[in-house]
């Protein structure tokens, strides 16, 4: 024999009830088949929510009422057309009475007991199989239907009544005996107590009432149909690309279910678990998937984890105090305190220290347990040996499942160290000593990011998906888009990153989006966007708490730079081409990557010295391998060598320079270049990255520029330079009359750092370095007689941006 249970969505309307008569035709033709099923889909929530509105005294249950009798009888009129003699509709009228007439009298009495709830809700379970049961029979299947009240006793505990199984069973059996039918019927959920009254078997029970059937009446198979193919290891409603679980142990499909994957009702695996019948899950809408098959062993891949839950709603007690080391008895009270309050504990943690106990209950039972467990210690904590029991909410327990992760190590570490890289913060964990479950306690608002990460580190095909920011659309920042589109499928093939942009602005708007911006469009998106300043962009990022974030500032701008440490605080990495917050005060700078530091996160910024040259990270893989920066020379700015390299007194030097701004080489305000200004910037970030504590104000700026050309705006700079045409003209002339060409070069020697223009000699090594080159040479302990020399274009939006994109993928895949 074969029990198969269908759920709500299966029996939703008209359409999907003709699915499951064609799943029954199809089993019931080669083996004997017990049916259970749930209400419609939504029945029971709307039940309870008219019972709980008549108990308001308000009559918004009558519309209630109305919706699901609505519900029911178009569902009836659809399957039957016509036709009238299946004897549903009259069951339907008299049964929707009796519930108007239940409602009336709890609206009347402003009060809602458990019993009546138990006897409204069993309307929705009652009515649903009475409908499949009558069309079963419309499409030639003879069945038998008998009400599950009749075979399950239960306590009086309503709306979780606990099964007796020495009666149920024994009328189960007797049911089975005396029947010749082939196709049985049940409604699922409804059972009753010895008193007759009508009890129900919690939120979910149907699963339940098929498991105690077919564990009583020693089927072969217990199928429960649902609208998933099988169980998956993460909530499909979370997590995007979860995998279908092909087989999966009993007391795995229990700590799944216990803790969150709802699935399947936690009490239902017990009593089919102790008869060994082998359940499988399966869809009613894709009937031919496989599905999930749950047994005494696992006959699956070796996975070491086979699923990630989690279960909102939670509140953590924690009980304290001196008073409570090495005295034993406390635990033994709490937990008494709780349970003569019925509140169910969840989880459990004690520290070695015995200091405190820490359980997390559903939320719902909070003041419930306050009230419990400070009158039980009310004696300890009047003399001070304990604290007030410490009631916290708004958690959710995340877990891990998996039989065989007591064969491998590291599992927890790597569940601590990837939540720990994307900032979320643990508040308490458990681990059975069976090593079948990890959990940990985590805010709410951190579930959704924890599902999703632990899901990727765990059973992801390696691809990793990282949320890219990205604060500037101007020339690089466009350029970047670019590339991130172009590259797309190649990063995702070579590197297996999934490297999504979810948020774009510039200064005056911001587009965000979860599933990733449109990069073709979005410029257009964007003006058609609403205006949004940087600090709620940022708030807005921190908002939408997404894993393995990235925020890249391709701004100039010093406001932006103010908001990287609410960023790299939250986990977030940022990727600086932005100089200001590497060249500010040295406090500030090595803040930043302190925070960075101790928040798990990156803050890269290797373009802000020579454009997509690799010159910081060579920097830094000398310095971390052991070597000591004696000394750097170098040429930092494209800006300034391309206007050398160009000037040779045919055309004006603001000319020149004019042209340097177009071809984007400089800074958005080019005095910035000419006033050596950013090379001192870049000089002071080397030097630092070389170790060395230095500020602004320590280097020596040898300025070649008129004063004069600095003051105004940036028109009366061109105006200005044309003015003193002359003076860059007796520069150029009297090196070319010693044979010498002009460079701005850059150095650090023996802590000190300068810059200005010099005049070299052919032999010198820069003398080569044509069009908007940088040079950096760095002589140190290991290359003291030749420098190491980096060389290549050190300007030009095209190879910054590609810097920028490197910064991306070495942050993603730290
Ligand atoms: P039914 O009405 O058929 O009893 P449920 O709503 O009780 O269906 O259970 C099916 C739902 O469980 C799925 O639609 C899915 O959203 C949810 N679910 C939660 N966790 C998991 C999981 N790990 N695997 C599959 N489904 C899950
Ligand atoms: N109808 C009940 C509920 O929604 C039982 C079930 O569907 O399993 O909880
Ligand atoms: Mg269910």
């Amino acid at each position: 024999m074969k029990v198969l249970k269908f759920g709500g969505s299966s029996v939703g309307s008209a359409e999907t009830i003709e699915k499951v008569v064609e799943i029954i035709r199809e089993a019931s033709a080669s083996d004997t088949c017990a049916i259970v099923l749930s209400a419609m889909q939504g029945t029971t929530d709307a039940l309870i929510e008219a019972g709980r509105s008549a108990e308001r005294g308000d009559d918004g249950y009558i519309e209630i009422l109305d919706g699901i009798r609505e519900l029911h009888l178009t569902t009836i009129e659809k399957l039957f057309g016509d036709d009238t003699n299946h004897g549903v509709l009259d069951f339907v009228d008299s049964t929707s009475k009796e519930l108007d007439n239940l409602c009336e009298g709890v609206r009347l009495v402003r009060e809602l007991s458990p019993k009546t709830l138990d006897r409204i809700l069993r309307f929705g379970e009652l009515v649903s199989s009475r409908i499949v049961a009558a069309k079963l029979s419309d499409t030639g299947l003879e069945n038998e239907y008998r009400d599950s009240r009749r075979l399950i006793r239960t306590d009086s505990n309503h709306g979780f009544a606990a099964v007796d199984f020495a009666e149920t069973n024994r009328r189960i059996c007797e049911y089975f005996e005396d029947t010749t039918a082939k196709l049985h019927i049940f409604p699922g959920f409804v059972a009753s107590d010895s008193a007759r009254y009508t009890t129900t078997l919690g939120r979910g029970g149907s699963d339940y009432t098929a498991a105690i059937i077919a564990a009583a009446a020693g089927a072969d198979v217990l199928e429960i149909w649902t609208d998933v193919s099988g169980m998956m290891t993460a909530d499909p409603r979370f997590v995007r690309n979860v995998r279908q679980i092909s087989h999966i142990t009993y007391r795995e499909a229990m700590e799944l279910s216990h803790f969150g994957a709802k699935v399947i009702y936690p009490p239902t695996i017990q009593p089919v678990m102790a008869k060994g019948i082998p359940v499988l899950v399966k869809n009613t809408f894709a009937p031919h998937d496989h599905g999930t098959m749950i047994e005494a062993e696992s006959t699956a891949a070796n996975d070491m984890i086979r699923g990630i839950t989690s279960i909102d709603n939670i509140t953590v007690l924690s009980l304290e105090g001196s008073g409570m080391v090495g005295i034993p008895g406390f635990s033994k009270r709490l937990f008494d305190a709780l349970s003569r309050a019925l509140i169910n504990v969840i989880l459990i943690t004690q520290s070695s220290s015995e200091h405190s106990i820490c359980v997390g209950i559903e939320e719902k039972h909070a003041s419930k347990a306050k009230q419990a467990v400070d009158r039980e210690f009310e004696f300890e904590i009047n003399v001070g040996r304990i604290d007030p029991l410490k009631v916290e909410s708004g958690f959710s327990i995340l877990a891990l499942v998996g039989d065989k992760m007591k064969e491998h190590t590291g599992v927890s570490g790597k569940m601590f160290s990837t939540l720990g890289h994307n900032g979320i913060n643990i508040h308490a964990i458990a681990q059975g000593s069976s090593e079948r479950n990890i959990s940990a306690i985590i805010a709410s608002k951190d579930v959704r990011k924890a599902v999703n990460t632990l899901h990727e580190e765990f059973f992801s095909d390696g691809n990793k998906q990282i949320n890219v920011y990205i604060a500037g659309t101007g020339t690089v920042g466009g350029k970047l888009i670019e590339q991130l589109r172009t590259q797309h499928q190649h990063l995702s093939d070579e590197l297996r990153l999934n490297i999504r942009v979810v948020g774009v602005a510039n200064s005056k708007r911001a587009l965000l989006a979860d599933e990733g911006v449109d990069l073709n469009s979005y410029r257009s998106d964007m003006a058609a966007a609403d205006d949004m300043t940087i600090g709620p962009f940022i708030d807005a990022i921190i908002g939408q708490n997404l894993r393995n974030s990235v925020f890249v500032d391709v701004t100039a701008s010093p406001d932006v730079v103010e908001t990287y440490p609410k960023l790299l605080a939250k986990s977030i990495s940022v990727i600086a081409c932005n100089k200001v917050a590497a060249s500010s005060e040295y406090e500030k700078y090595s803040s930043l990557k302190n925070t960075a530091r101790e928040f798990g996160a990156n803050f890269f910024f290797e373009t802000n010295v020579g454009a997509g040259l690799p010159v910081i990270n060579t920097l830094n893989d000398l310095i971390r391998s052991g070597d000591q920066i004696k000394r750097i020379e170098a040429v930092l700015s494209g800006t300034l060598n391309f206007v050398f390299n160009n000037y040779d007194g045919s055309r004006e030097f603001a000319d020149v320079v004019r042209q340097a701004q177009k071809e984007g080489y400089t800074e958005p305000d080019p005095r910035l270049d000419l006033s050596g200004t950013d090379v001192a910037r870049k000089i002071l970030i080397l030097a630092r990255e070389a170790g060395y504590r230095i500020e602004m104000e320590d280097i020596e700026n040898a300025r070649f520029l008129p004063e004069s050309c600095l003051a105004g705006s940036v028109d009366d700079f061109y105006s200005e330079m044309t003015r003193h045409e002359d003076h860059f003209r007796r520069l150029l002339d009297d090196a070319a009359n010693r044979g010498l060409t002009l460079k701005y070069i850059a150095s650090f020697d023996d802590g000190k750092a300068k810059v200005g223009l010099q005049s070299i000699g052919p032999e010198h090594n820069f003398a080569n370095l044509s069009g908007k080159d940088n040079a950096v040479l760095f002589y140190t302990n290991r290359y003291f007689e030749q420098p190491l020399v980096i060389k290549g274009a050190g300007a030009g939006a095209d190879v910054t941006a590609a810097g920028v994109f490197a910064d991306i993928i070495r942050a993603s895949r730290s």
